[in-house]
């Protein structure tokens, strides 16, 4: 409000005029004028699940505020997370095709492939900032007021928003209060990220060069699909993991081995079952030290010029107040809540990264629309086995629901129904058949109790088993239900024809 009042007031002034008192309302901008709002629910954090929470309390009939401390709304996930990532991810599976011959086999010829890096972080760059400007734009037509600064707690029923310099810009006071704060990069004990030769996911995004060799800690989703991005465009990359298996928590151990093969076909290395005990910068490079996870006297340095520091998020709840208001954090950093995604401050909700559960953006959205619905006196109902995964290298992993290693492990007798891509009609034709489609359902009631797959449209495909799961199917319904062809996910009815029948028809 403040800024375009003052930039009103600088275009309707004469040229000459600006030049004598432009200084002086600069220094007035950048003091940062104090104001008072009201509302009924303001959202700390503008991310997947605190814009999408803002639209919904905004169209439920709701005076609503979004505190953002960032320049744009849209979180990590549009920002540093899903939306860049998968520019790159697109980008640089097109340049692999083209440059590894692929195309060619396919009968398009394409000669002296080159990259042009600065195009692709270009085009990376256009979408983040049309997305994010979007969801500005939805502010705008919902009424959804965006405060900037960092908003802070300072009473059960206010918020205030921060000036970079900590002073108070806006205060809002509000019926109900929204964390949505999200997460920030997981740090490394004893390595230290400067976004330049030692860096996170979001150093990764934006790195100037292709490196020549980049190491990658952490085979987790994150891990796997940036060191696919610059394997892609010609770097050696070497993948450390502290574990046996690679795709983090909640992989089917079955698909992680499939998923391990296919990307060391594709030219990924993997060190697993090793752990990284320090780095250290070395002029142009990285070295960094690693030992066997079982056997510490077996040790090895190993070095590259770009180490990427993938092993987790963390919840971000920094400077919010939270302690005043007694509450506090677990273990791990999260802000525990209830089934309404209370805090023990019964108006103060928080949701997404910032609370248990997995940290994924659709999980972020799907909790702030029933947190709002339920202040509303909505329902609030989720069921984290519903929420599915993703991992978007090439090929695609999808997986919703137990693993097989669950059902062992809880004693439920289950069936498997698999279906291989090379049996399906669709994958093959597109050339595309790695990986396969596996469906566990109980053994008596024959329900779904967890889909796992791989394939180069897997993370779509995947919808089709959560919407199942959601409503409870067994593996007969989605085999008797008529999917067109040829497609993709035939491969799914065939896996829960299997299921059931015990035969698929194509295989
Ligand atoms: C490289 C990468 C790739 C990813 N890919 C995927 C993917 O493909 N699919 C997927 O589902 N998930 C993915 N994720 C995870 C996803 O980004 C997060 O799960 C999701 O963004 C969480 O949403 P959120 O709203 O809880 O938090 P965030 O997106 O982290 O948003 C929180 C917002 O709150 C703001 N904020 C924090 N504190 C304050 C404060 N005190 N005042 C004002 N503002 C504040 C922050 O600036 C931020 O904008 C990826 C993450 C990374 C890093």
């Amino acid at each position: 409000m403040q800024a375009n009042l003052f930039n009103l007031m600088v275009t309707s002034i004469r040229p000459t005029c600006v030049k004598r008192i432009g200084p002086i309302l600069a220094t007035a901008q950048r003091r940062h004028y104090a104001s008072t709002l009201d509302a009924d629910v303001v959202v700390i954090g503008g991310g997947p699940g605190g814009y999408v929470a803002s639209i919904k309390a905004a169209q439920l009939g709701m005076k609503t505020v979004c505190v953002e401390k960032d320049p744009t709304l849209g979180g990590t996930c549009l920002n540093v997370g899903c939306i860049p990532s998968k520019s790159l991810l697109n980008n640089s599976h097109y340049y692999h095709m083209a440059h590894s011959g692929d195309l060619n086999d396919r009968g398009i010829i394409v000669q002296n492939v080159q990259l042009d890096l600065n195009k692709l972080m270009e085009q990376k760059v256009n979408v983040v900032k049309a997305l994010t400007g979007g969801i500005a734009g939805l502010f705008k037509k919902n009424k959804v007021e965006w405060v900037k600064g960092h908003g802070k707690i300072t009473g059960k029923n206010q918020v205030s928003a921060l000036n970079p310099d900590g002073s108070v810009g806006t205060t809002i006071n509000t019926k109900n209060i929204l964390i949505a704060t999200g997460s920030e990069v997981a740090p490394f004990p004893g390595i230290e990220i400067d976004e330049k030769q030692i860096v996170s996911s979001t150093g990764a995004l934006s790195l100037s060069a292709v490196p020549k060799k980049m190491i990658v800690i952490g085979l987790g989703v994150i891990g796997l699909e940036l060191g696919s991005v610059w394997q892609r465009l010609g770097a050696d990359v070497v993948g450390v993991e502290f574990t046996n298996s690679i795709g983090g928590v909640g992989i089917d151990g079955e698909v992680s081995k499939a998923l391990e093969k296919i990307l060391v076909k594709q030219g990924l290395k993997f060190k697993l079952g090793t752990k990284v005990t320090g780095a250290k910068k070395t002029g142009g490079g990285v070295e960094v030290s690693v030992e066997d996870a079982k056997d510490p006297s077996k040790k090895e340095t190993l070095s590259c010029d770009i180490l990427l520091v993938c092993i987790g998020r963390r919840p971000y709840t920094a400077n919010l107040g939270l302690e005043d208001l007694g509450i506090e954090r677990d273990e791990r950093g999260r802000i525990p809540v209830n089934n309404r995604f209370q805090t023990v401050v019964p108006n103060i909700y928080a949701f997404g990264d910032c609370i248990h559960g997995p940290m994924l953006a659709h999980k972020a959205e799907d909790e702030g629309i029933i947190t709002v619905e339920g202040i509303t006196g909505g329902a609030v109902h989720i069921d984290y086995n519903c929420i599915p995964s993703v991992i978007y290298t090439h090929p695609e992993v999808g997986w919703v629901g137990k693993t097989e290693e669950d059902l062992k492990k809880e004693g439920i007798d289950y069936k498997i129904g698999k279906f291989p891509h090379m049996a399906n009609s669709r994958a093959k034709t597109n050339l595309d058949t790695d990986g396969f489609v596996k469906v566990l359902a109980d053994k008596n009631t024959d329900k779904i109790l967890g889909v796992h797959m791989i394939g180069s449209v897997a993370g779509e495909l995947i919808n089709e088993a959560v919407l199942a799961m959601e409503y409870g199917a067994s593996a007969e319904d989605v085999a008797r239900t008529c999917h067109a062809h040829p497609t993709c996910s035939e491969a799914l009815k065939e896996a829960n024809l299997a299921a059931y029948f015990g035969k698929p028809i194509n295989f």
